[in-house]
């Protein structure tokens, strides 16, 4: 008998709600993380009475009720709704788009001839390519969708600064995530059900994991063997490529520079999130966190994160950022899968890989290399507990 039923590397989002499931049936668990904090990167912590989303915004949304009534055990959500604001060169544009996008973009007022221009732009797109093709990367899709004029202004800039490679090179669903509507309404998603937990994602996933065990600066793949002596089986949400040594090659991802800094003003930009979406200012946004809580934080003060993206590199510290007054540096993380053909494949053959391991559940963005949504981490982490009588 080994002291643990299981060990669970991570201590995000999937990692808590196993956690949080099979404690409740009973089993007995063991939560590592090699950061000093829980709730991975949905982590929050507050700095002048603010809660900081420390690894960029994390607004939560779910079409999917029993995923919202389960999160909801954890922390009471307040009726936040995302409206981002685009700034091209000091040009602002709603997002996503919508009657206020095309109004500011063409003029344009009904959504008749909203319609008729974005009509206009896309034929001219799909004149030049042969009929009945599936959009083959970003750009084609982007073009498809909502013409050259958006593309060009909010979509082209920002993408490749994001993903650090051009849009014809991306793959197209990338983008699917953004909304087109013919209303006015800027509400960045569709769900039904959205908003910021009261007090922090962090105090959230603390009840989450009440009555489990939890370890702090442990890393896993540092001794292995220790670890998996310990239990009788594993649920693994780092890297994937890292688990197995890289031994294929290592998979790519983009990760974020973060400079977090306090002003001593109440109101720094009048939004949640600014996206910087020419390709010349070198951030992609600006968030400034009391918008997701407003009316807390210290009077006279606000904090706002810069988001630089960049390349990441197993190892690779984040440099340079005390020097620009930075709150915060570290080691950087592996935030983003970049799901193009070249990297599926390599994650296609870890998967194949990962399957022939007893006693091992790979779950989450970094372990399943895929663009995930907290709510679809957390019904995915319901999913698998539920399969474990
Ligand atoms: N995107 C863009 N312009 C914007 C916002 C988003 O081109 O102003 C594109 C970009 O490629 C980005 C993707 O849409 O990676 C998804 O954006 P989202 O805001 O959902 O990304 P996240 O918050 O996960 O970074």
């Amino acid at each position: 008998m080994k002291k643990y039923d299981f060990i669970i590397v991570g201590a995000g989002l999937f990692g808590s709600v196993f956690a949080q499931q099979m404690n409740q049936k009973g089993r007995k668990c063991l939560v590592i993380d090699k950061r000093p904090n829980i709730a991975g990167n949905v982590y929050s912590k507050e700095i002048e009475g603010i809660q900081v989303h420390k690894y960029g915004p994390h607004i939560f949304h779910t079409a999917d009720k029993k995923v919202w009534d389960y999160i909801q055990q954890f922390a009471q959500f307040n009726h936040f709704h995302y409206e981002p604001v685009a700034n091209y060169k000091g040009e602002l544009y709603s997002l996503p788009f919508n009657m206020n996008t095309f109004h500011q973009m063409w003029g344009v007022v009904t959504p008749k001839e909203a319609e008729e221009e974005l009509e206009r732009q896309r034929a001219e797109f799909l004149a030049r390519r042969p009929k009945g093709n599936e959009p083959e990367n970003l750009e084609e899709q982007a073009l498809g969708l909502i013409g050259r004029d958006l593309y060009e202004k909010l979509i082209k800039g920002y993408t490749e600064k994001q993903w650090g490679r051009p849009c014809v090179v991306l793959p197209a669903f990338i983008i699917r995530r953004l909304p087109v509507r013919f209303r006015y309404d800027n509400n960045y998603f569709n769900d039904p059900y959205q908003g910021i937990p009261i007090g922090g994602y962090t105090q959230m996933v603390e009840k989450m994991l009440a009555g489990v065990e939890v370890k702090l600066g442990c890393d896993y793949l540092d001794d292995k063997k220790f670890y998996n002596s310990l239990a009788e089986n594993i649920v693994y949400t780092g890297p994937i490529d890292a688990y197995f040594n890289d031994c294929y090659g290592s998979l790519e991802y983009r990760s974020l520079r973060f400079e977090t800094e306090i002003h001593d003003k109440d109101n720094y930009q009048g939004c949640a999130g600014m996206n910087f979406t020419d390709s010349d200012t070198p951030y992609t946004r600006i968030v400034e966190h009391k918008h997701f809580e407003f009316g807390k934080g210290n009077p006279g003060k606000t904090v706002i994160t810069k988001e630089y993206p960049l390349e990441w590199k197993a190892g690779s510290l984040e440099h340079g950022s005390l020097e620009h007054g930075s709150l915060e540096h570290g080691s950087l993380e592996p935030y983003y899968p970049v799901n193009d053909a070249k990297n599926q494949a390599l994650y296609e053959k870890y998967s194949r890989l990962a399957k022939q391991e007893c006693n091992v559940i790979f779950g989450g963005r970094l372990a399943e290399y895929k663009y995930y949504d907290m709510d679809k981490v957390i019904k995915r982490a319901l999913d698998t507990s539920g399969q474990i009588v």
